[in-house]
């Protein structure tokens, strides 16, 4: 079994309008550590492929499996264990906590887990690897730029040791040179081991990728 699998998902949206079909019978397979892109015009159903990766919504129908777990028959509890233990998110708008420091950011998810205050510097680590350094840390977001602002989001998405990075136009709000040195993080770490997928709208972006996936109209085009 690969890390994950898609088998023959659709997700529907009942609206007031009827119908609509968002995942059209997707089968899939992501096998650990591949980079992947997934790319589709607007409404292909990128989020909603996602959402399903990063174990925030079920299937409507068929299966989809996670580190050999049928998502649809765990608890919405045991979702978000799993969720927290193997993934981590990274995102175009950063969604750093505007009033937390980016070493609080960071240290932030090992509160929620731990449910204390985590003493073994574990964030630090973490911020210095992506390149932040001890005065930076002690900056607020808004103290710091884009580039700096996604290093911060990609250390916070990793300090529980994800084995899975889902990146939603990571590089969307940043320019072409920042944007290319987020990548080269990214790269790194699928070096060292970790599953990189990535939505992105930029064909630069996903040349990066080992393989790239194509959404339209929910259904998968080119894998
Ligand atoms: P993309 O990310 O590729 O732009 P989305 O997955 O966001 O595509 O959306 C695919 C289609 O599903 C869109 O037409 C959108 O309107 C619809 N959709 C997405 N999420 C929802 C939702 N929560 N409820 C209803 N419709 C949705
Ligand atoms: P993105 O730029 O990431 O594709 P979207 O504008 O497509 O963002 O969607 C943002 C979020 O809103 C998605 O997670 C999706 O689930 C939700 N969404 C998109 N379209 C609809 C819709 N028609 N109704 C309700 N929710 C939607």
């Amino acid at each position: 079994m690969p890390l994950i699998r898609l088998n023959d998902v659709s997700k529907i949206y009942h609206l007031e309008s009827g119908d609509f079909t968002a995942l059209d019978h997707v089968t899939l397979d992501i096998a650990e550590n591949e980079f992947v892109a997934i790319m589709g015009p607007s409404g292909s159903g990128k989020s909603t492929m996602m959402n399903q990766l990063g174990i925030l919504d079920v299937p409507t129908t068929g299966e989809l499996f996670i580190a050999g777990e049928n998502v649809a028959k765990m608890s919405s509890l045991e979702r978000t264990h799993m969720r927290r233990d193997i993934i981590g998110y990274i995102f175009q708008k950063f969604y750093l906590i505007p009033l937390l420091s980016a070493y609080e950011n960071v240290e932030y998810p090992l509160i929620l887990k731990y449910k204390k205050r985590d003493t073994t510097g574990r964030a630090a680590g973490y911020l210095k690897a992506v390149g932040i350094d001890e005065e930076k840390s002690a900056h607020r977001p808004n103290q710091l730029s884009g580039g700096q602002q996604q290093r911060v989001a990609i250390a916070r998405a990793l300090v529980n040791d994800p084995k899975i990075l889902l990146c939603d136009e990571p590089t969307g709000n940043l320019d072409s040179k920042t944007g290319l040195q987020i990548m080269e993080i990214l790269c790194d770490l699928h070096r060292k081991g970790k599953t990189v997928i990535i939505v992105t709208h930029d064909q630069k972006i996903a040349d990066y990728a080992q393989r790239t996936i194509r959404l339209a109209d929910g259904r998968v085009v080119d894998s």
